[in-house]
């Protein structure tokens, strides 16, 4: 398949402002692509060369870039760095460059996929001393041979800055339309999906092996499963209402969730966004083999770091001194770690996410030989919502965040990638008058004025709709950021930096500056109210206004470890401003209460 086709659609797609229509000529693309090449044309076109999990990345920086498009156009250095501060997109730059090349390149050979595809696949795995100039020499030879627009988007890809607004989601549905028959097809394709985490694999698969393939797809070591995740609610009556009257609890202990996969000796770390963190834990690889008495097993636990004074637990915020490449050893035996399993989704070749939890639970028990640093998450089945409650207390003074409450029987399996109410947490903060934290996308900012000159003064949040797959704002936050925030965050912002409102940013704000929704921060505010310019949960509460959180403010923890759609919903936010009120209803007449 020649690239060029390629580039022709992402031409059309970066045009459409539209889901639909970007879904549409998504099907298009993925019609035409071989079987054999169509994961590499999928990862492509969302502008990665792996799936996330595996870690390998580009690492090409614009500097890199710029010095491979003057290599392979022969434009002088000042020419391209003009070029670079006029357009400011390295993109256009390489094709402007590569327009103006004085050899012909009439005669030049079309480049196909496969070309571009292993140039790419080179870049990644070039490492080691003299791995720049490598990688320089790799980009600009392939740049040599494209056409000015084939230079664009591969420039795009190696820096990272693809931009197409195409994610998972968007390819799951086209993938469905194309493969499964239609929309209605999604379901089947989105659990492959949730089962591996893979998007070109299941593409593969359904090129290859059609829907049934997709039917029978399989769990993969080395492939993460996408987390369970739970819905929350305020109090333990209210819980085990939901859940029927009977509920397994368990303490929401507060670390790292960790996916444990195990092959042998072979043991493979993911965190949360299933990134590959096996380097951070070479103790936590040891205690696996050591404990785990299953030669192959796929575990979920919660490690936290604890004291080893005293062995006590301690605040997620210690394990940040695992993210040191170079002082892990030393980090190992200052801030040591216990695990506490959860679940087990995968073991000897059986899959058990579609069993019930007390099954998965008894597994557990099965393989773990456990000891001090590793124990079975601190459980108890109860249908009585004193001993819930003791048991949240309890947990709160051993040093946890509070429970996580799972529903129990036939129904309760383990849903991937979903947040559900299987599992439903109750945390501290809901205990106190101050509402929750929610974890919300940095979608655009406001210039700062006075001392704020020069950096934002404010910035614009966004929460996740999952239904219609856009960030929907709900709050503009200036307050909670200390001067280092400040500081740091246009440095942060600026590779996200978009000329325009994002095609899947709902707002009725008009921010200074747009941004690709990344970056996630935890916010907390003390109310949600009815608005009429915010877009979360628009029309659900009151037609023609949304929801947004009064008095927001950074509460200084950026969530590097959510991506933009793990961040809090809207469907979440609407919740909570439901129970808000009938908090605010349910004190002494007339006080505080609301008028819709
Ligand atoms: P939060 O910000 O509250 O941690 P989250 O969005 O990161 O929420 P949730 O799905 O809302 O994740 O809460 C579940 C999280 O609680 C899991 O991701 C896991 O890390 C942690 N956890 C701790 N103990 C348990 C347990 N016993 N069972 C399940 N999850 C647990």
């Amino acid at each position: 398949m020649l690239f060029s086709e390629l580039v022709e659609l992402y031409e059309r797609i970066e045009a459409t402002t539209g889901r639909i229509e970007m879904t549409n000529l998504l099907v298009q693309l993925l019609s035409k692509s071989p079987p054999e090449i169509i994961d590499k044309v999928v990862y492509l076109t969302i502008g990665e060369v792996y799936p996330p999990f595996v870690g390998l990345e580009l690492g090409v920086a614009d500097r890199l870039a710029l010095r491979a498009i003057r290599l392979a156009s022969g434009a002088g250095e000042k020419e391209v760095e003009q070029a670079y501060k006029e357009l400011g997109d390295i993109g256009l730059v390489g094709e402007k460059m590569l327009a103006k090349r004085s050899q012909a390149t009439l005669f030049m050979e079309q480049l196909t996929v496969e070309d571009v595809y292993s140039a790419l696949e080179r870049i990644c795995k070039a490492g080691g001393e003299g791995s720049v100039e490598m990688k320089v020499q790799i980009l600009s030879g392939l740049l040599a041979s494209a056409q000015p627009k084939e230079a664009k988007y591969i420039l795009r890809i190696v820096t990272g800055k693809m931009r197409l607004g195409v994610a998972d989601m968007t390819v799951l549905d086209a993938l469905a339309i194309v493969f499964g028959g239609g929309k209605e097809a999604r379901p089947v394709f989105e659990r492959a999906y949730n089962l591996s985490s893979d998007i070109g694999y299941v593409a593969k698969v359904a090129a290859t092996e059609g829907i049934e393939g997709i039917k029978r797809f399989r769990i993969t070591l080395g492939k993460p499963i996408r987390p369970m995740l739970a819905e929350r609610l305020g109090s333990a009556e209210e819980i085990l209402q939901k859940l029927g009257g009977k509920c397994l609890a368990e303490y929401k202990y507060d670390g790292e969730r960790m996916q444990i996969h195990k092959k042998g000796d072979e043991v493979m770390i993911f965190s949360r966004r299933l990134e590959n963190i096996t380097w951070q834990y070479p103790d936590v690889v040891d205690m696996i083999r050591e404990h785990v008495k299953a030669n192959e097993a796929i575990l979920e636990c919660e490690c936290v770091a604890v004291d080893p004074e005293t062995g006590e637990m301690l605040p997620f915020q210690e394990l940040m001194h695992r993210k040191r490449k170079h002082d892990i050893h030393k980090a190992i035996e200052q801030y040591p770690v216990n695990l506490y399993f959860f679940d087990a989704l995968y073991i000897d070749g059986k899959d058990l996410t579609l069993k019930p939890i007390e099954e998965r639970r008894k597994t557990l028990e099965s393989i773990i030989q456990q000891s001090d640093q590793v124990k079975l998450s601190k459980a108890i089945f109860t249908d009585d919502p004193r001993e819930l409650e003791k048991f949240f207390h309890e947990a709160i003074e051993s040093g946890c965040e509070g429970l996580v409450v799972k529903a129990i029987g036939k129904e309760a399996i383990y849903r991937a990638g979903a947040r559900g109410w299987l599992w439903i947490k109750l945390k501290r903060s809901y205990k106190s008058e101050m509402m929750d934290t929610v974890d919300l996308v940095v979608v655009g900012a406001f210039h700062g004025r006075g001392r704020r000159s020069g950096t934002y003064g404010a910035l614009l949040m966004a929460a996740y709709n999952k239904q219609k797959d856009v960030f929907q704002s709900v709050c503009k936050v200036g307050s909670g950021f200390t001067d280092e925030d400040l500081k740091k965050l246009p440095e942060m912002l600026e590779p996200y930096k978009i000329p325009h409102k994002h095609a899947r940013v709902e707002t009725g704000m008009d921010a200074d500056v747009w941004f690709e929704p990344k970056l996630v921060l935890e916010i907390i505010g003390d109310e949600i109210t009815i608005s009429p310019i915010h877009k979360a949960g628009w029309g659900v509460i009151k037609d023609g206004f949304g929801l947004a959180i009064r008095f927001p403010r950074f509460t200084g923890r950026y969530r590097f470890d959510k991506a933009p759609e793990d961040a809090t919903t809207t469907d979440e936010i609407v919740e909570m401003y439901k129970r808000q009120l009938k908090k605010i209803t349910a004190t002494p007449a007339g006080q505080g209460q609301e008028v819709l």
